[in-house]
């Protein structure tokens, strides 16, 4: 059995432990939900303070050049980069998830429309976060391409000569299940199609290696694992053999090559810069940066090896203590158990009650989420910059009595609200 006491020992070897000072965490809160949104990085309020009354206030139109405003999408691409195994100059910070993705999905049809043969199918997972999907469905209609949508065990023997993109999520949202990327792009390759990931549950969260997997193109979140704060841009990454090849579609000014030339006609501009679209959210890319510069925080202390290390150790706990302590209460196990296919969240399945759980769970400060579905989920976010493993006790400690006094069949905890 593990103790409290073991656990505590854990955070006292812990190499990450200074990091959760990096964070203004409200004392009575556990908090399991960084994968939907991280939480604040103590830097934020005074770096937002002073872009506001210095680089607007005083600097005011100026900023864009003595404030880097302008140079920004690339600054927060290049240390994204380093989390992902892309290299300086190859992503941006920009837009949103969908909206990268879309542009990214776009640029891979026009490569297969611009093959040979007939490559006319998008496969990708029925589980993936349905707005990859919705993108990937809307796209396919207006270009004439097939959106094909399968379980995760059917996609390799699926890849063949009518392929044109597989396109994927790394880290399933609702499972915390991890794909082989290597292998999947390799499998993707072999067929002849090109691979699209979405990072939206990996950087920062996971080793990724897009070079080293070869992939094509990806798109990444800010707010979830790079803690840029509610709606922060996304990034996009274009492998280099593709990006100048295609306009991406949304080819607004601020991927021209020129944009204050204000020419008549669209030069697209060199590398990934062309993936930009308009004016930039500068006071949220500023959010962002401090972001991500808490992920950064984590190189002294060996980076992100170290991260995914005590990541894979806090969700091993949390689900041998559920196992131990929550024994007979219709729990299951979504997460693979293996290491190699583990994101950095544990999703449990019930039949019933897995909202109100979470809902009296949230009510005694252990924020997680719940996912509808069949079954449904009870969902655990476990970010190693600020969790400690006596989070990890605490957390399951209450969700034993929440589901041993029945707590959660109350009334209030029924109620269903517009963000789950
Ligand atoms: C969170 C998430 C998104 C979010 O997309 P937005 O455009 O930011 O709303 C997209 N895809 C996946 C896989 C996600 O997990």
């Amino acid at each position: 059995m593990t103790t409290l006491q073991d656990c505590r020992a854990l955070d006292a070897q812990d190499p990450l432990r200074a990091l959760r000072e990096l964070f203004t965490l409200p004392e009575d809160v556990i908090y399991l939900d960084g994968n939907s949104l991280g939480p604040l990085p103590r830097s934020v309020p005074d770096r937002i303070a002073r872009a506001v009354r210095e680089e607007w206030g005083e600097g005011l139109i100026r900023s864009w050049n003595s404030a880097g405003w302008f140079e920004l999408p690339r600054r927060l691409g290049d240390k994204i980069a380093t989390l992902i195994g892309a290299r300086s100059g190859e992503v941006v910070a920009t837009d949103s998830t969908s909206i990268n993705l879309y542009k990214v999905l776009s640029a891979a049809l026009s490569i297969a429309a611009s093959g040979e043969g007939q490559r006319r199918i998008v496969i990708s997972e029925r589980s993936n976060f349905p707005t990859d999907n919705y993108i990937a469905e809307a796209l396919c209609r207006e270009r004439g391409f097939t959106l094909h949508l399968l379980e995760a065990d059917e996609i390799p023997g699926a890849l063949d000569a009518r392929t044109a993109v597989l396109m994927l999520t790394h880290v399933n949202y609702r499972t915390g299940a991890m794909h082989d990327m290597r292998e999947l792009t390799r499998l993707a390759h072999a067929a002849g199609a090109l691979a699209v990931w979405d990072l939206a549950h990996s950087a920062g969260a996971v080793e990724v290696d897009l070079h080293g997997a070869d992939a094509d193109f990806a798109v990444g979140c800010g707010y979830k694992y790079l803690n840029g704060g509610p709606g922060a841009p996304a990034f996009v990454w274009v492998h280099p053999r593709h990006t100048d090849r295609f306009w991406q579609p949304l080819a607004g000014w601020w991927g021209h090559a020129s944009p204050f030339a204000f020419t008549h006609d669209y030069q697209p501009a060199q590398g990934i810069t062309r993936y930009m679209c308009g004016t930039q959210p500068i006071l949220s890319m500023t959010a962002l940066e401090c972001g991500i510069d808490t992920v950064l925080a984590a190189q002294p202390a060996g980076g992100m090896p170290a991260l995914r290390h005590k990541s894979l150790a806090l969700t091993d706990l949390f689900i041998a203590l559920v196992e131990e302590r929550c024994a007979g209460h219709g729990l299951g196990l979504a997460t693979p158990r293996e290491h190699a296919r583990r994101g950095s969240q544990v999703c449990l399945t019930r039949e019933t009650g897995a909202y109100a759980i979470v809902q009296a769970l949230i009510a005694r400060g252990v924020i997680g989420d719940f996912r509808a579905g069949r079954p449904d989920i009870l969902r655990f976010g476990f970010t190693p910059l600020y969790l400690r493993f006596e989070d990890v006790w605490h957390a399951v400690e209450h969700l034993r009595q929440v589901l041993e006094t029945r707590e959660w069949e109350r009334p209030e905890f029924q109620r269903q609200q517009a963000v789950t």
